[in-house]
């Protein structure tokens, strides 16, 4: 009887909370620095999502650091009541292979909210690096084993777990030079303070369309149709056969939120992936919206699942661990 009387008594407590959700502004954590692609599709999705939730202000708050396993951290430990959130993408799924202490269990320490896009990712040079294109980085990596260095927002992040297949496509090892999020890493790729790196396009696109960098090449298999990156080649059209890699953001809550707050959310979500203006923001910078089952929460935290079955072998397998 009790325990019936605790169960009801839960229950109406999540359903007043839900009805009365948002009253107060949503921080969503993007686990990378501000200005960072990872940031951009944050503010951009904050923008739509608050239409979605009585117009409550999204508050974007960056902790960055240790390949965006800080920021998850950080969300996995906030009250589980809807009024922390936060945007990951790929790195979520390849961290339990790369850290030895994990600071939160992936799969049990979260709501799964739905997915948001699928992000290409594209390989770029500092401004004064002599490599025109491929072939010529080709030849100058060559002339210049064990000098260049390989810019990313640490171990974990997209822009490592590029890399890093790029190196071993290549049979070579660079340095690579970890920075909180990829927007800091691009000022001093600009800057000509670090060679290389390998990012996603929503970072990249207006660097790359306005010649502000060198660019190698696309890491899907197939070119983009993005206008600003149509004429870039694929990696995989210029030698490395099977290079492929395409990373994805999806949207998480503390575990425990509410079951009507993460529904609420998850709806929000969908509705604001339908926004034509999102959308439009999206595809200018090379990004897809999800459309698929994924935006489900069920279906979400499977492709996690199966995202962490695929990552971990073959990072284990490459020997990358930090504590
Ligand atoms: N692009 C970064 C990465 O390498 C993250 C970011 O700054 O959004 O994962």
């Amino acid at each position: 009887m009790q325990k019936f009387v605790l169960a009801a008594a839960a229950t109406l407590f999540s359903s007043l909370a839900a009805a009365a959700y948002p009253d107060k502004p949503v921080t969503l954590v993007v686990p990378f620095a501000a200005g960072g692609p990872t940031d951009k599709v944050a503010r951009d999705l904050a923008e739509v999502l608050r239409k979605n939730l009585h117009n409550q202000t999204v508050i974007i708050e960056n902790v960055g650091g240790a390949g965006g396993t800080l920021g998850a951290a950080r969300v996995a430990k906030a009250a589980p009541d809807g009024y922390t959130l936060l945007l990951h993408h790929a790195g979520f799924s390849t961290a339990p292979a790369l850290y030895r202490n994990m600071p939160y269990k992936t799969l049990d320490d979260f709501e799964y909210l739905g997915m948001v896009n699928d992000v290409p990712m594209t390989l770029i040079g500092r401004p004064t690096l002599p490599a025109a294109n491929f072939a010529e980085l080709r030849k100058w990596i060559d002339a210049n084993k064990g000098k260049i260095n390989l810019a990313n927002a640490g171990l974990g992040a997209a822009s490592h777990l590029c890399g890093l297949l790029f190196q071993q496509a290549l049979g070579v090892d660079m340095t690579t030079v970890p920075y909180k999020g990829t927007a800091p890493a691009m000022t001093d790729l600009l800057g000509g303070q670090v060679d290389l790196m390998c990012d996603q396009t929503t970072n990249t696109s207006t660097q790359i369309e306005g010649g502000k960098v060198r660019a190698y090449g696309v890491t899907t298999l197939k070119p983009l149709t993005t206008p600003g990156l149509a004429k870039l080649p694929t990696l995989d059209s210029q030698g490395l056969k099977g290079f492929n890699v395409t990373i994805w953001h999806g949207l998480y809550a503390p575990k425990g939120t509410p079951k009507a707050i993460t529904e609420q959310l998850n709806a929000a979500l969908r509705a604001a992936l339908k926004d034509p203006e999102f959308i439009k923001r999206e595809e200018a910078m090379g990004a897809v919206v999800i459309t698929d089952a994924r935006l489900g929460q069920a279906e979400h935290k499977k492709f996690v699942e199966a995202e962490i079955n695929k990552w971990g072998p073959a990072i284990k397998a490459a020997g990358q661990y930090a504590d």
